[in-house]
């Protein structure tokens, strides 16, 4: 009997439009919760977990819009949603808000033993509690107002290392992270802020100089979640 429970804001099917994975049909579990509190948030709705907008899960299978709405779900609960509604995608997202303040390992678990693949997607503020076979993104989140700092160990958890880039100071705290933390082989990924043009193209010219890789938020453009 599986007895983990999870406070889930958005639970849907897309594409990942981020990272190694895109391009790949996922279904993305949005965990609630993140006190990181980073300025350019696209998901500030997930930040508090308040019990005035806690919902029955009902309410969160049938969402259409972002709210800051969310409800506890078991495994079960999750497994039978996802059969409910059909999803035939075998790759799964776990996303938040930050996913990683509790432990993902039974939810990882429960999904591998059925033939999914799993990834996080985290800052890396917290212990990144996942099975071995999880695709673990750090999206490292440095001098945020939240005041949390990136953990080694996250950084050297990561698969991937995907950073948020606006301007110069972010590269140099992607840099000095690497640096710190001794990370050499783990691919790193440069994601424009809000697809601004001075973003774009800084992210291009440092790709290229440091043999990085760019990812575009392809979801975005293309105009799904
Ligand atoms: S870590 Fe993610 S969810 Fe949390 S504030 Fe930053 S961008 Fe938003």
């Amino acid at each position: 009997m599986i007895t983990q429970e999870y406070k889930i804001n958005e639970l849907f099917e897309t594409i990942q439009g981020e990272g190694t994975f895109t391009g790949q049909p996922s279904i993305f579990i949005r965990l609630q919760g993140c006190p990181v509190a980073c300025s350019w948030c696209d998901t500030k709705h997930t930040w508090e977990i308040s019990l005035d907008e806690q919902v029955k899960t009902l309410v969160i299978t049938d969402k259409k819009q972002e709210t800051a709405q969310w409800a506890t779900f078991t495994i079960e609960n999750i497994l039978t949603l996802i059969k409910t509604k059909a999803y035939q995608a075998k790759h799964i997202v776990i996303t938040g808000g930050e996913p990683c303040m509790v432990d993902l390992t039974p939810l990882c678990l429960a999904f591998e033993s059925r033939g999914y693949s799993t990834q996080v997607e985290t800052s890396g503020t917290f212990e990144v509690n996942v099975t071995e076979n999880c695709w673990v993104t750090v999206s490292p989140k440095v001098n945020m107002r939240g005041g949390l700092p990136v953990l080694g160990s996250a950084m050297k958890r990561a698969n991937e290392i995907k950073h948020p880039v606006a301007t110069e100071q972010h590269i140099d705290d992607l840099q000095n992270l690497l640096k710190n933390h001794c990370i050499i082989d783990t691919p790193v990924y440069l994601q424009p802020i809000s697809q601004k043009n001075h973003a774009t193209t800084l992210a291009i010219k440092t790709c290229i100089a440091n043999n990085w890789r760019l990812s575009v938020q392809v979801h975005k453009y293309i105009g799904i979640e």
